[in-house]
């Protein structure tokens, strides 16, 4: 019998041709060596247990049997594969919802006295966990405004362990360089996360740019209809080793969500390209009416965003932030004479969805802080969907034109 380390665990996956592109591989899901008893679709086992061999004596390796679906389930497993080819990683691993990655990663990956590096815009719940959470088991937070970012060699020092990275940016869609944080980060030993969920692996891979994980609220495009929570974490094994490996955090994906994840999958490099096409006709058009003030998109704020953005990015996704003239009063009434896009918060779905910010996930942040992140009094954030381009672009325009 030989040692669990001495050997990879059994292959449970068979890999589909290395010629295989992105929107098919997604199309064809993760394939079990088992063959699923020859379900063309991935099933769902809906169990929390499993039956463990009789004589313990025949399982030589732990890692060749489910025990207990906290630790690791079939259906979960599916889009984990699935989600590890995209991202270009070696391991995938799936949470309840994108807090839950996150946090496992954080959690595992600090310890007191550290240093985490992050950026000053990250998503509200992350800054929360690291402004709240991780000072009181003494790691040391330090926030990068965005003049900070742009030159993140400053930011490391030998204390580094771990930077955290978002790119394009909630709501105001600036870019950051990912390879010339990824160096800065390699510079001093750290490691780098970047949270990839407003591009999604078909518009930017993380990990070819040198990062060392890839996070996702996979609550937004992966899942992309708004009816799952799920979080996704992709990295190097020896990495991903350390991120809570027996879920004692207690937050696994639950197998339908997982079932779900995987169809929603299938269809993901369509949907985004559809979105990214939307994007691109969107803001064109309303960039060019009289009661906008500005289309914020990702590579939109200056020639340095462009440049990145072209760089890094294969499309620039379907989020908008669109600032009305009229400020905050024109707000309210441009919302209530929407007659397709909803009023709701989230992204990344089928539908189009319109927030407000400074109303809703920022409405904690004073003024001044508001300002300093580029969020004005009148900016609404539109999460386009993937209806026909014409119908969005008349929708939005006619609810403008109330104000021109
Ligand atoms: C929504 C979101 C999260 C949190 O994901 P949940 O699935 O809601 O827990 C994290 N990062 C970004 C960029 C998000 O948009």
């Amino acid at each position: 019998m030989s040692p669990p380390e001495a050997r990879p665990a059994r292959p449970r996956f068979a890999p589909l041709p290395e010629w295989v592109g992105p929107t098919t591989r997604l199309v064809h899901g993760a394939r079990r060596v088992d063959r699923n008893a020859g379900s063309v679709v991935f099933p769902i086992y809906q169990t929390s247990t499993y039956h463990y061999p009789a004589e313990h004596s025949e399982v030589a390796d732990p890692r060749d049997v489910y025990l207990y679906s906290r630790m690791a389930n079939p259906t979960v497993e599916g889009p984990e594969e699935l989600l590890r080819s995209l991202e270009g990683g070696e391991t995938a691993r799936l949470f309840a919802t994108g807090m839950g990655a996150i946090s496992a990663t954080l959690l595992s990956l600090v310890r007191p006295g550290d240093e985490v590096v992050a950026l000053a815009s990250l998503y509200g719940g992350t800054l929360d966990l690291l402004t709240e959470t991780l000072p009181r088991f003494g790691v040391v937070v330090r926030l990068a405004s965005d003049a900070e970012a742009r030159a993140p060699e400053r930011l490391f020092t030998e204390r580094t362990r771990l930077a955290l990275l978002e790119s394009p940016t909630n709501p105001t869609l600036r870019v950051y360089d990912i390879a010339r944080w990824a160096r800065a980060a390699d510079s001093v030993g750290a490691l780098l996360a970047v949270d990839n969920t407003f591009a999604t692996p078909i518009n930017q891979s993380p990990l070819a740019l040198g990062a060392d994980l890839a996070l996702h609220s996979a609550t937004k495009y992966l899942g992309g209809h708004a009816d799952l929570l799920a979080g996704a974490v992709v990295g190097a094994d020896r990495v991903l080793r350390r991120v809570d490996p027996r879920f004692s955090l207690g937050a696994p994906l639950d197998p339908f969500a997982a079932f779900l994840l995987h169809r929603s999958l299938k269809t993901l490099a369509l949907r985004v390209a559809r979105h990214n096409e939307n994007g691109r006709r969107v803001a064109a058009a309303l960039a060019r009416h009289p009661a906008v003030a500005r289309v914020d998109y990702p590579g939109s704020a200056s020639a340095d965003d462009e440049a990145v953005a072209a760089r890094q990015m294969r499309g620039r996704g379907g989020v908008l932030a669109l600032t009305l003239r009229g400020g905050e009063a024109a707000v309210d009434p441009f919302l209530h004479r929407l007659r397709l896009v909803h009023v709701a918060s989230s992204l990344g779905g089928v539908e189009s969805l319109a927030s407000v910010p400074s109303l809703t996930s920022h409405r904690h942040l004073t003024p001044a802080e508001l300002a300093e992140r580029g969020i004005a009094p009148g900016l609404v954030r539109i999460s386009l969907g993937i209806e026909e381009p014409d119908d969005l672009i008349r929708d939005l325009t006619e609810a403008l034109d109330a104000h021109s």
